[in-house]
């Protein structure tokens, strides 16, 4: 993808940061957000990509050129503080807000999550068409703040004739920001805390590397329609969270200790089938993914980690060239 004039949002966060630095060569891109991270502020400017100060609460984008010809809105407030109103607000009127100044795009595509979907048995394959319900009982405000905002998108997208998609993330992890769900538990092994895991079987999901959302962006905005499409955004494989976090102790050689109980943090595995139609398969396995990551994020197991027993893991991840990916589609219904 070369020469667009794109605009991210959450361009400091985990998955969007990684589509911002590999597309800033070669395009005009801009990175929406508070930027309390200054560092990822600098570093984001020093491969190229332009910053704009803008707070989703605020929502002041005076003075931000109108003519991107591709968005990918990723910013998200969760509601930490568990008011569903402000979370329902922010989320929703950021969304707005965006859409409509950038109601000449060529392409939009929102960042959703899988945990809009309503909670079935774990070892149910989501399809796009499943109820939806808003049981998070580990973040409550999460899925009423997706659910919100896809809201808002759908009716945003035929207001304005907008092309959009909507695509709902499953886990993703990779070398940057908080490393993803995987990452944040092994923190909590590197602390020695238990890990949460169900009473009973284990968590499902379907693990992404942020190599392959950094190859499908540009692929989701060809799938962009002005009734905007809804796809689920998972890796091909279905790996249990109990396994995953056996298998990095076993990389690392860190214990984990398993808690029992209800207050897991609830994943899902998705459907594959319209993802794969629209933009193909994943490239990168979870267990070479998982190395890579283990031996990026944590310097100290780099040496550990045997990069050998791991099919095909170069232990530093290499940002994808996304240079020759296709260009979105013009304006199509
Ligand atoms: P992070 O928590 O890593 O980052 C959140 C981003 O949102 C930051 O870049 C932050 O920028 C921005 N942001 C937060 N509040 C505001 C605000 N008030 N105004 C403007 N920007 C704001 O998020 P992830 O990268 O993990 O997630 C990205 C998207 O993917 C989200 O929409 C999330 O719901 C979705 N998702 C993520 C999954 C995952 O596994 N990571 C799984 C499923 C869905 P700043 O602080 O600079 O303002």
């Amino acid at each position: 993808m070369q020469g667009r004039k794109i605009l991210i949002t959450g361009g400091t966060g985990q998955v969007a940061r990684p589509v911002a630095e590999a597309l800033a060569p070669d395009n005009e891109v801009w990175c929406l957000g508070r930027f309390g991270d200054r560092t990822a502020r600098e570093e984001l400017e020093e491969r190229g990509a332009r910053t704009f100060t803008w707070d989703m609460d605020s929502g002041d984008l005076d003075g931000l050129p109108r003519d991107f010809t591709h968005v990918l809105h990723s910013a998200v407030y969760r509601g930490e503080s568990g008011d569903f109103d402000g979370t329902v607000r922010v989320n929703s009127v950021g969304t707005a807000r965006l859409m409509t100044h950038c109601a000449t795009a060529e392409a939009f595509l929102y960042v959703s999550s899988g945990v809009v979907y309503d909670r079935a048995d774990p070892t149910h394959r989501y399809r796009e068409s499943d109820p939806l319900g808003v049981g998070a009982p580990w973040l409550p405000t999460y899925p009423v703040a997706k659910l919100a905002a896809e809201g808002v998108v759908r009716g945003l997208a035929e207001a304005l004739a907008l092309p959009t998609v909507i695509a709902r993330l499953n886990i993703a992890y990779g070398p940057y920001g908080h490393g993803g769900v995987p990452m944040i538990m092994f923190r909590e092994m590197l602390r020695g805390q238990p890990c949460a895991v169900p009473r009973e079987g284990q968590n499902y999901c379907n693990p992404v590397h942020t190599d392959d959302i950094v190859r499908q962006v540009p692929l989701l905005w060809e799938a962009a329609r002005t009734r905007a499409r809804v796809v689920n955004w998972g890796g091909d494989e279905e790996v249990g969270m109990t396994d995953l976090l056996e298998y990095m102790s076993a990389l690392t050689g860190v214990p984990v200790t398993l808690d029992r109980g209800d207050r897991s943090r609830g994943t899902a595995m998705f459907d594959h089938t319209l993802r794969r139609d629209l933009i193909g398969d994943c490239s990168v396995g979870w267990k070479e993914g998982i190395a890579r990551t283990l031996a990026e994020l944590f310097e100290e197991y780099r040496d550990r980690i045997d990069v050998a027993d791991v099919p095909g893991a170069p232990v530093v991840p290499v940002v994808p060239d996304v240079s020759d990916m296709p260009v979105a589609t013009q304006r199509s219904v």
